[in-house]
């Protein structure tokens, strides 16, 4: 028996059903955002470093056309677009004040990790020795002081898991960041040798302008600040932006490691950073 075949009309109507499926589909992906922020700045591209051409009023919604660096792309007029940072309009708590720092992605690397243990207080096979517990200790709490202010952090681990050096920089790169800062602890040959804390950069221009922006803030801990310095390390050097290596103190000297494993000694060193990137930012 021949088989019957389906006759032009039928199959119009299941075209005409899947092309409206896939309207109501394409339509529904389309986002509009509600910007609780007032004054959000609206740049003219996907980064702090592109002009302000306009700021969102409070409570106003937007259409979401496009989306890079974990920016959004916002219709303001039918012809006008622009750039406002994602995290600032997903925020559960509207920020009060909008500053560049909150603008800023900025990238936070704990030295080490895993098998990867760093340097140690003293030859031990206790993660309570190693350098790698206390970069990730501070490392979150520069973290958090960051983000209580509205700005985009990415740490390259927030565990302790083994990172390459490579795949660090790359993550800054990846997210165009605006800063790049890498924590670790010093050592010396000798036990109770060496002291106090240094911040290094690769690169000249903006990397050595953060790092002396950066440094100034470490006055106020209690161990020698021994100010900047060229420092030939992966994880500033093969970066393109600007990155710095911060040594916040020698973790095989006694004096120094009871600070670096004291959590006021890290909420300090916080502090500093927040306000050393919110100057590094104005200065820009
Ligand atoms: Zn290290």
């Amino acid at each position: 028996m021949k088989k019957k075949m389906p006759n032009h009309s039928v199959l119009i109507s299941i075209l005409l059903l899947c092309l409206t499926l896939l309207l109501i589909f394409g339509l529904s992906r389309q986002k509009t955002v509600v910007i609780k922020t007032a004054n959000l700045n609206i740049h003219s591209g996907p980064g702090i470093d592109y002009p302000v051409i306009d700021t969102t009023k409070a409570r106003q919604r937007y259409h979401v056309v496009g989306q890079r660096n974990d920016w959004y792309r916002v219709r303001i007029t039918d012809k006008k677009f622009g750039w406002v940072a994602s995290w600032l309009v997903n925020r559960k708590k509207p920020l009060q004040h909008v500053t560049r720092l909150s603008e800023a992605t900025v990238v936070i690397d704990p030295g080490h990790g895993g098998s990867d243990s760093g340097a140690e207080y003293k030859n031990s096979k206790n993660p309570e020795y190693m350098e790698k517990t206390y970069t990730l200790q501070l490392a979150k709490k520069v973290a958090m002081a960051l983000r209580m202010r509205g700005c985009h952090v990415i740490m390259t681990r927030d565990n302790d898991r083994y990172v390459g050096l490579k795949p660090r920089p790359e993550l800054a790169e990846s997210l165009h960041a605006d800063a790049f800062i890498s924590f670790h602890y010093d050592s010396s040959p000798q036990r109770n040798e060496g002291t106090g804390i240094t911040a290094y950069y690769y690169h000249r221009g903006k990397s050595k302008q953060l790092a002396s922006t950066m440094s100034q803030q470490f006055n106020n801990l209690p161990l020698t600040n021994k100010g900047i310095n060229f420092g030939n390390f992966l994880v500033i050097r093969d970066n393109t932006r600007p990155a710095i290596l911060c040594e916040m103190g020698y973790i095989n000297t006694k004096r120094d490691f009871n600070h670096i494993k004291s959590f006021s000694y890290q909420w300090k060193v916080a502090n500093d950073v927040v306000k050393g990137l919110n100057q590094y930012f104005k200065e820009q």
